[in-house]
């Protein structure tokens, strides 16, 4: 279950945190075909057309248009959101005589490479399978990355992003679990697990680890909730509290209404979990009139808490 959903709005907003991959990236060093005469390195720009959370804050990454003195031998723009593709071309003819540009990433529909920590995401970010079988009506991942996992080489990272890692084979799981018990800092499952794939030995693994990881589940209609309730029985049985438990609720798509999503997020809260409200948005980005207010409070746990409580008075 991963939040990379072209129809989704709202905090990462899913896709935006969806690396973004061309076709064929060129590695970092010069080709050193002749070893007495080294070639000089290439130098890549990554171009974003908005910064979030999740994008990289090396040297080589640039958000908008180029600086006076920025040239490269390559200009990658990379687009996360359907909604920026009219501002990625406006950056690739700004950055046009700068460099090769090219323009690519989930928006534009290119399918996924092996993942380079860092590279399109900031390190901690990790992607280990991309596609999904699982074909939500919403979203965009397994319409471009195949509707099946395709296991990549593990990268270490502590934020994992795959569109459904439980999709994954039970070897490629175990090895992403080996990898994330070598990270420090704390592991999030901000893609998402699928709840209707979770078993006991997954939450053994998860369990195993050094400090409690954080969860995300979904709950985005009707047919979610069973599942849902399940998941949720079987991380509460085994510790998992609401502040490391998380579900997004997708809401505002055609038919939703506010009474039902409202409805949702309650249900969330009373299965021991903290919802996140993510407004549905079509191609163009535009979110449904209304939404945007309704769903600011059921994005932060303080709020909603508090809010909880004076009704509750
Ligand atoms: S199709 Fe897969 S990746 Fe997409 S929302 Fe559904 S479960 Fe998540």
């Amino acid at each position: 279950m991963s939040r990379h959903i072209a129809g989704r709005g709202g905090r990462l907003s899913s896709s935006s945190v969806r690396p973004a991959t061309f076709a064929a990236i060129p590695p970092h060093r010069g080709g050193g075909a002749a070893a007495s005469a080294p070639q000089p390195s290439k130098t890549i720009l990554r171009v974003f057309p908005r910064r979030t959370r999740a994008t990289p804050d090396d040297a080589n990454v640039r958000i908008g248009d180029p600086g006076f003195w920025d040239e490269a031998d390559e200009v990658l723009v990379s687009v996360a959101f359907t909604w920026d593709i009219p501002e990625a071309e406006r950056l690739a003819v700004a950055w046009k005589g700068r460099g090769r540009v090219r323009v690519g990433g989930p928006a534009m529909g290119t399918v996924g490479e092996d993942f380079v920590p860092g590279h399109f995401l900031k390190h901690g970010y990790t992607i280990t399978s991309r596609g999904c079988p699982e074909r939500c009506w919403f979203c965009g991942a397994w319409k471009r990355d195949g509707a099946e996992a395709r296991e990549l080489p593990i990268r270490d990272g502590w934020n994992v992003l795959d569109d459904n890692l439980l999709a994954c084979s039970e070897g490629h799981i175990r090895g992403v679990f080996a990898m994330l018990a070598r990270q420090t800092n704390r592991v999030e499952f901000t893609g998402g697990l699928h709840a209707a794939r979770l078993k006991g030995w997954h939450i053994d693994l998860l369990s195993g680890l050094r400090r409690r990881p954080v969860v995300f589940l979904a709950y985005d209609d009707n047919n979610d909730l069973e599942p849902f309730i399940a998941a949720c029985r079987l991380l509460k049985h085994a510790g998992w509290h609401r502040r490391v438990l998380r579900a997004y609720v997708l809401c505002g798509y055609p038919g939703d209404t506010q009474a039902a999503a409202e409805s949702r997020c309650e249900r969330v809260l009373s299965c021991g979990a903290d919802p996140m409200a993510m407004v549905y948005r079509g191609q163009d980005g535009i979110l449904p009139d209304g939404w945007r207010r309704w769903a600011r409070s059921w994005i932060r746990p303080a709020a909603m808490h508090a809010r909880q409580r004076t009704e509750a008075l």
